[in-house]
């Protein structure tokens, strides 16, 4: 039977398996002992760790996210940045500030000259990849997207350039796939919001597009049907137990193994945080505490140890720390989250939601490089092809390291040579010859520092 398009969401069995019984310390050791294996967990595995509430057991889960974490992704964070091209919005969910009846904000659709000028502005940051998050609405078409995307990769700021652009859109068709794989995009982003299809209803109210469960559910396949490699999943915590959506995720991650072969790329969990106009947001329903979404991207890291964990600039810097540690792999730095912002900052050009962190880039990498972590630029895999099932199988037996980590040096090298403060340079550097000196096989170790030289001697953009 064909499985693609189908409701892949059993309501009932997900409540069902949430209120389960509370597991035993044996019961959970032994999911923790097959999370250590670093293959990831079933659906009924997740389920044992979710109803876990004692928290000494819950501080065992985030040990063992941690050993995953470090693992499979060692001390490497992916950054990125977004674009907002507009905030104008034929939906009307009721907790975002782009609803359409939300009359608190002022509203803008970017202009391709402003969408260049704003990524102008992220190269002279040193950023290298953008995630383009467009509204749903007449003025934002399949014709607006693949322009903002070219206009996007064309745009030079002494010669740096955009190397992988995401995009975070609506649900498309087949055909509007097709066209988008044809701009080279990387990742496609959907949020199902929530998989519950009562709760969906009652926050997408009727008439609008995104009021179709089914269309929203099913987005995936149609992306993948359309030659789209890697895809990205997303709730927004706080509109239902949370442990019924990381079932959910769960659920939609097996569909699409079974379906295309390969599970999606990342997921993306930002909490529900006021926003202008929206009264919503101060009568969350179920909110997330910290320490349950500290719990959260801890079972996700151990049970998908292979997919990306993104976290937006939602979240303040106490709390992405630990949340990296748990393992968060991809983090924005220095984000505007509403259009046009990072050219020029309107009064009144609404954000979607309130930024929790709001440092410039450098006092992010600075920060990070304090913890050890090397921030990372990369774009290698995407453009040597290994994607979708190619790089699942790449990065399963855990050859991850051997690409990204070097790959991550490079681009690092490159961003403390172009852009970084002197101060943030030289611990940048310093970081870098300490990491070398940790890697065992010799032969990479000569290939990493061979490449850094190149860089450091003006050559761009080196990958393996
Ligand atoms: S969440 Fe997305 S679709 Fe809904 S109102 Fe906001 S911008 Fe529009």
């Amino acid at each position: 039977m064909d499985e693609k398009f189908k409701n892949f969401i059993d309501r009932e069995k997900l409540y069902n398996l949430v209120n389960g019984s509370i597991p035993t310390e044996q019961e959970l050791d032994a999911v923790l002992a097959k999370a250590r294996k670093l293959k990831g967990l079933s659906l009924e595995d997740v389920a044992v760790l979710l109803r876990v509430t004692d928290h000494d057991q819950i501080h065992k889960i985030m040990e063992t996210a941690k050993f995953a974490k470090e693992s499979i992704y060692g001390k490497r964070l992916v950054l990125f940045a977004p674009i907002y091209t507009g905030n104008v919005c034929v939906n009307n969910c009721v907790y975002c500030a782009f609803r359409r009846d939300n009359k608190a904000i002022k509203r803008k659709v970017l202009t391709m000259d402003e969408i260049e000028q704003e990524t102008k502005v992220l190269l002279h940051e040193g950023h290298k990849r953008v995630l383009l998050i467009c509204g749903e609405s007449p003025r934002n078409d399949i014709d607006y997207y693949c322009e903002a995307i070219r206009r996007t990769y064309a745009a030079r700021d002494n010669g740096n350039y955009i190397r992988r652009i995401n995009v975070e859109l609506a649900p498309l068709t087949i055909d509007e796939f097709k066209r988008l794989k044809a701009e080279k995009i990387g990742t496609y982003v959907c949020f199902q919001e929530t998989y519950d299809p009562v709760a969906y209803k009652e926050f997408h109210p009727a008439g609008t597009p995104k009021a179709d469960y089914l269309n929203r559910l099913t987005v995936m396949d149609r992306a993948m049907e359309g030659g789209i490699n890697d895809v990205g999943l997303g709730v927004l915590f706080g509109l239902v137990d949370y442990r019924f959506e990381i079932l959910a995720i769960m659920e939609h991650a097996a569909h699409l193994e079974k379906v295309f072969g390969c599970g999606p790329h990342t997921v993306s969990f930002p909490r529900i945080e006021p926003a202008d106009g929206v009264e919503f947001t101060n009568h969350i329903p179920h909110p997330v505490s910290d320490f349950d979404f500290k719990k959260i991207i801890a079972i996700i890291r151990i049970a998908m140890p292979y997919t990306g964990i993104i976290l937006s600039t939602r979240e303040n810097d106490e709390m992405r720390k630990e949340l990296i540690e748990y393992g968060v792999s991809q983090i924005s730095a220095g984000s505007r989250t509403n259009p046009g912002a990072y050219s020029e900052e309107e009064e009144g050009t609404g954000s979607q939601f309130s930024l929790g962190d709001h440092r410039t880039m450098d006092d992010v990498i600075s920060n990070m490089i304090d913890g050890g972590y090397i921030p990372s630029f990369c774009t290698g895999c995407y453009r040597k092809g290994r994607v979708g099932a190619d790089f699942m199988d790449l990065a399963k037996p855990g050859l991850i390291k051997q690409f990204c980590m070097p790959n991550g040096l490079f681009t690092f090298n490159e961003y403390l040579n172009d852009f970084a403060s002197p101060e943030t340079k030289a611990k940048g550097k310093a970081l870098i010859k300490k990491l070398v000196a940790e890697v065992e096989s010799q032969q990479l170790k000569n290939t990493i520092n061979e490449n850094l030289e190149k860089i450091d001697g003006g050559e761009r953009d080196i990958y393996l």
